[in-house]
């Protein structure tokens, strides 16, 4: 979480920074700040609380000049979203400012040091003791920033991206990471500096991805130079990223999210590309072919996620489990870390997430590392900290998610987790082949269905009306259709904050149905599947309590019809791909129920998009 930006070059810096700043601004909008360097070593620090529009008004008649820059959008951890909190932070002196992204967890015993030795402070941060910790070595020692930002930083316990100018010195900015994603961007004598590639691919395509404990000293009119901690040079990997810019904009649609959600369709193509082949009839993903020794041992495999990638595991277990005969575990990366779980080389970990930033992810996949198991990545962000740090694994290709609230990215995590599946179980024999054929030639077809669905976004808008009176929803679904009730529920708390809950929809009899009256909607999730008369009788029991009935269906069903308050009539797949086509209506119900609420859908309240710190 947290934005960071920053520009060194010939150019006016403020522009620059401002623009990045609205591009990261999905990773934290608590507050925005920028500090510039001007032409006569004036180190001007403009920040305040809420969007970047508002600093945008703030610094109206202030000077803003400069061609050396960094800012900051914030999501706080520690202390509350204020002017006073918000990024960068200046040194005692004011000479030096710093913006930060991650956790500084030492922060108090480093603060009471420096408060022994008279500091003040002005805020309740954990990055301004950094900065003040910068300042106090490189006074009593003399030094320059940069090695006073390596001794500091070898003080530092947590995670950090930072970047600090000092105002004596306007030709460079220094930059560190570890766990905090930072990326410098490397321009025709200028250099950019972000937490991902996205406020910089408008001005080049080359980019070096910050390792751990690296660090990056960006100069005016020189190559990039990065060093360790220890000040042993490194050479920087220069990659080149593809991205267009069209992907960053809304493109006509009111929100981000809606984009992302009609944009489902070309994603999950995109996601097959070179993977399902044209006909239909195979499907091959490249890792696992590439590491199918191991992956065919494997006693167990154990996927770690947070949020909606957890849901996505969810429906990974089932496919790995049916099609290829292998116990699947589905573990909360947050507690997986920290639980000394049981395992071993003969596990295959599979770390799901779309930022590939994910902090918690990110430790499960260093424990579980550590242990012996095989790591298999399935991300979104190219070169992002996840698919470095795992074995192995797959894109899912769906190009820069911006809302906030997942979308394009879970159909994505699902898609790859279907070819998995069928990959896998092609290799192992576990799947007939009239079944494998079956399934792909499905799966191909999933894209078209995915358009069918998003005609019914305007009656979808129309029915969400009636319900913003509403304070709770259930969602219910069974086996395939589970993980949909928890992730539809999921979306409709994150933007709407509406009070919403997914249930096996057999467990209603064991608590929540108590919870249900003519005032609470229940989104069922009644395709046609085995399952179906089960579900059926779970509907009936919530009408018998006078529950207002949210079905969705498969087309030219009669019976449930007769039942449901509403319908929602949707293409008919195989059962396992069914969470690809019934997951789109309820990011629409959700969304529409938002905008009805006049909710700031891209941007909800206390969220953030890729959780960086734990
Ligand atoms: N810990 C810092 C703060 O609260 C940065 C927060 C973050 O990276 O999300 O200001």
């Amino acid at each position: 979480m947290c934005g960071i930006v920053g520009y060194i070059g010939s150019k006016p810096a403020y522009p620059i920074l401002v623009k990045g700043l609205k591009r990261l601004e999905y990773r934290g909008y608590d507050s925005a700040g920028v500090a510039l360097i001007d032409d006569n070593q004036q180190l001007n620090v403009y920040k305040t609380k809420g969007k970047v529009s508002e600093l945008e008004n703030f610094v109206i008649q202030k000077n803003i000049s400069g061609n050396i820059g960094i800012a900051h959008t914030r999501w706080a951890t520690h202390g509350e979203p204020c002017s006073e909190n918000a990024h960068p932070h200046f040194s005692s002196s004011e000479s030096l400012a710093l913006i930060h992204n991650g956790i500084i967890e030492n922060y108090a015993v480093l603060k009471e040091k420096l408060q022994a030795k008279g500091y003040v402070f002005k805020s309740s941060t954990d990055t301004e003791v950094l900065v003040q910790l910068i300042e106090y070595i490189k006074i009593t020692n003399n030094l320059d920033l940069l090695t006073a930002v390596q001794l500091a930083l070898q003080e530092v316990i947590g995670a950090y991206a930072i970047a600090v100018i000092e105002k004596n010195h306007p030709e460079q900015i220094i930059a560190a990471r570890k766990s905090s994603p930072l990326v410098v961007g490397i321009g025709d004598g200028e250099l950019f500096l972000a937490s991902d590639a996205t406020p910089i691919v408008e001005y080049t395509d080359k980019v070096v991805y910050l390792n751990d404990e690296e660090i990056a000293v960006l100069s005016n009119g020189t190559e990039l130079k990065v060093v360790n901690l220890h000040n042993a040079e490194i050479t920087p990997d220069v990659k080149t990223v593809v991205m267009n810019l069209g992907q960053l904009e809304k493109g006509g649609y009111s929100h981000f999210m809606l984009k992302e959600i009609f944009e489902q369709p070309d994603c999950i193509h995109d996601c097959m590309r070179g993977r399902v082949n044209v006909e239909g009839t195979n499907v091959a993903l490249s890792a696992v072919i590439d590491h199918k020794e191991v992956m065919l041992r494997a006693k167990r495999f154990i996927i770690v996620a947070c949020g909606t990638s957890w849901h996505a595991a969810l429906i990974g277990k089932q496919l790995i489990e049916n099609f290829c005969r292998i116990p699947v575990e589905v573990e909360y990366a947050s507690e997986f870390r920290y639980r000394n779980p049981v395992i071993n080389n003969e596990d295959v970990v599979i770390a799901i997430s779309q930022s590939g930033e994910t902090a918690d992810t990110l430790a499960a996949v260093e424990l579980a590392k550590s242990k012996g198991a095989f790591i298999y990545g399935i991300c979104n962000a190219i070169g992002s900290s996840i698919p470095r740090a795992t074995n192995t694994g797959s894109y899912i290709h769906v190009g820069p998610e911006i809302g906030v609230a997942s979308t394009k990215a879970f159909t994505g995590q699902v898609t790859v987790l279907t070819m998995l599946a069928l990959t896998l179980a092609k290799e192992k024999g576990t799947i007939n082949q009239e079944d494998f054929l079956e399934v792909v030639g499905e799966l191909n077809s999933i894209p078209e269905k995915m358009k069918e669905v998003l005609l019914l976004n305007d009656k979808i808008a129309e029915l969400s009306k009636i319900f913003t009176y509403a304070h709770n929803f259930i969602y219910l679904g069974r086996g395939y259709s589970y993980p949909v009730a928890l992730e539809g529920a999921l979306k409709l708390k994150e933007i709407s904050y509406i009070h919403a809950e997914g249930y096996p929809a057999a467990e209603m009899k064991h608590g929540p149905i108590a919870l249900v009256d003519a005032e609470m909607p229940v989104v069922v999730i009644a395709t046609h599947n085995a399952l179906y008369e089960k579900v059926l009788s779970n509907i009936q029991e919530i009408k018998a309590r006078k529950g207002k009935v949210i079905a969705v269906v498969n087309k030219g069903d009669t019976i449930i019809s007769k039942i449901a308050d509403i319908c929602i009539e949707l293409p008919s797949t195989i059962e396992c791909l069914d969470p690809l086509i019934t997951t789109v209506p309820l990011q629409m119900l959700a969304y529409h129920i938002a905008v009805c609420k006049g909710m700031d859908v891209d941007q909800p309240r206390n969220l953030a998009k890729s959780v960086t710190v734990e």
